[in-house]
């Protein structure tokens, strides 16, 4: 059975001063934001305000100058990230491209795909989406069926991609596709494709939630054409590329600070009261915030030492996703029969009891993070 390594550590003082910084910024920039709105945490989109953090240096934090990075340490850009979800930034547009892809492109893309997108990611201008997801390809994404063949200076693609949050809104898409149609082991013959979202041939789609809002659409390539310097890495290394891309999407302070707004809300209307149930409430609710954090941080620091923290990725968005779904629905148990609470207060939890179930569903299900840990520690 192998260790986890999920040791605490501090973030260094020159990162707290930024985070004085970065508060004084969210406080002038969204005083007209209301609750729910902040309640969206990082699927709130405004191309606007993205340009300003942009500006700021604040996307793309750790990246080299070279590339429109700033060089900046990873402690920076995790308390940038902190300050933003606490203050329900409307971050959605250059989310994924700052966590997600631009990483990606500067470990395995092509010269020209770092030219071409790099710097406009961290200028926040050019928005990104992950096409992994497929009408008969969810939790098991090894049976992808999107194919892309060879043709002459690059690849044809055909196929269709489901669930692909931001995708009427991004300008490109890295897509997991095969390239092998004839390998032989089910997780073999992949490859990763960015794939420009208004090529010839390319359609997307909105789909609606059950809250009426369309984060996600669906995406269907008929010939897509992609030259050859769009493929990312190593024909055929798609599946493990995809791997390490997954412990930087599931172990962030997005995996546990999405109904943060609850809480703020909750200390807000009753600091001070000595109320005998909500004190107990916040108590434990701020224990499970500091243990997650802890954790978030430990993998945080593992990735950028160069490892691949998968398991501990895993826990983290496992017990995170618990922790979101479970302060609007410990809230309304606490608060649910007391009359007139405040206006801001009772429209976040509405929110958030709505929002929260998809939690544990984006970026891996419960059972399929739990499936990874119990591999890692030896028990299937
Ligand atoms: C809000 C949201 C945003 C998303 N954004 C993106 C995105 O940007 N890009 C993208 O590619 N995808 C995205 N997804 C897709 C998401 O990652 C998949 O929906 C998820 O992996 C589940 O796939 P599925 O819906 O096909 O469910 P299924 O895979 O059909 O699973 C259905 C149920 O069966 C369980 N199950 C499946 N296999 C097993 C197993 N082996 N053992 C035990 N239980 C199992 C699952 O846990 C789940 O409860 C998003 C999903 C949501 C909800």
């Amino acid at each position: 059975m192998r260790e986890f390594n999920l040791a605490p550590i501090e973030l260094p003082p020159e990162s707290e001063t930024l985070r004085a910084e970065v508060r004084d910024f969210l406080d002038q920039e969204m005083r007209s934001y209301t609750v729910v709105e902040r309640a969206r945490t990082w699927f709130g989109f405004d191309p606007a305000f993205s340009r300003k953090l942009g500006e700021r240096g604040w996307i793309g934090m750790t990246w080299p100058a070279q590339w429109g990075g700033h060089e900046r340490p990873d402690s920076d850009r995790y308390v940038v990230i902190e300050e933003m979800l606490a203050a329900g930034a409307p971050v959605g547009a250059h989310w994924i491209a700052d966590r997600q892809s631009g990483p990606l492109i500067l470990t395995y893309g092509s010269e020209e795909a770092k030219q071409a997108f790099l710097p406009g990611i961290a200028k926040g201008e050019l928005f990104f989406c992950i096409g992994m997801s497929e009408p008969n390809a969810g939790s098991d994404l090894a049976a992808i069926t999107t194919r892309a063949t060879r043709c002459d200076g690059g690849w044809r693609v055909n196929g269709s991609k489901l669930w692909t949050t931001g995708v009427m809104h991004a300008h490109q898409m890295i897509a997991l596709v095969r390239t092998d149609q004839k390998a032989e082991v089910r997780h073999a013959g992949m490859s990763q494709l960015i794939i420009d979202l208004n090529a010839n041939g390319l359609t997307r789609r909105p789909i609606v939630d059950h809250q009426g809002e369309s984060h996600f659409g669906e995406v269907h390539f008929d010939n897509v054409f992609v030259p050859d310097s769009m493929l990312v890495g190593e024909a055929g290394n798609g599946w493990a590329q995809v791997n390490a891309e997954l412990a930087l999407e599931r172990s962030g302070p997005e995996r546990y600070l999405s109904s943060y707004r609850v809480f703020e809300e909750l200390v807000a209307a009753y600091r001070d009261t000595g109320d005998s149930q909500i004190e107990p409430l916040v108590g434990e609710l701020t224990a499970r915030f500091w243990t997650l954090r802890q954790m978030s941080l430990a993998v945080a620091d593992g990735v950028a030492r160069g490892h691949n923290p998968v398991a501990e990725a895993a826990i983290v968005k496992d017990l995170g996703a618990k922790l979101e779904q479970d302060i609007p629905l410990l809230a309304q148990a606490t608060i649910g029969g007391r009359v007139s609470q405040p206006a801001s207060l009772i429209a976040t939890i509405e929110y958030l009891l709505r929002f929260s179930p998809i939690f544990s569903l984006r970026g891996g299900t419960r059972e399929i993070l739990r499936g990874i840990i119990a591999r890692e520690i030896g028990l299937r």
